[in-house]
């Protein structure tokens, strides 16, 4: 993972940033860049998210349809139920989304 001089880490989690160490080595292992966008401002695709700072678009743009599946399952496996993993069209959506645990 390289991060580019336009990229502000402020303002996110921690259980994001783990979450992004996480997808680098998956993208890593299979021998691809991981290019990410941080939405810390405004959600995916509408106006507001809950969870801002909790939210990162990983690019898949250049990724055939079977690779961005190994990928988004292979993330889910390892991330645990806390994260939301959805491939979205150019981009594998995650978010940290703890559960409610009683
Ligand atoms: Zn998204």
């Amino acid at each position: 993972m390289k991060l580019n001089e336009d990229i502000t880490l402020y303002g996110i989690s921690s259980e994001l940033l783990i979450a992004l160490a996480v997808a680098a080595t998956v993208y890593d292992n299979k021998g691809l860049a991981l290019v990410f966008t941080l939405l810390k401002s405004r959600g995916c695709g509408q106006d507001f998210s809950p969870y801002l700072g909790n939210e990162a678009d990983l690019c898949s743009r250049y990724l055939d349809k079977e690779t961005q599946r190994k990928v988004k399952t292979e993330l889910s496996s390892r991330l645990g139920a806390d994260y939301g993993v959805v491939l979205e069209r150019g981009h594998i959506h995650l978010k940290y989304q703890p559960k409610l645990r009683g």
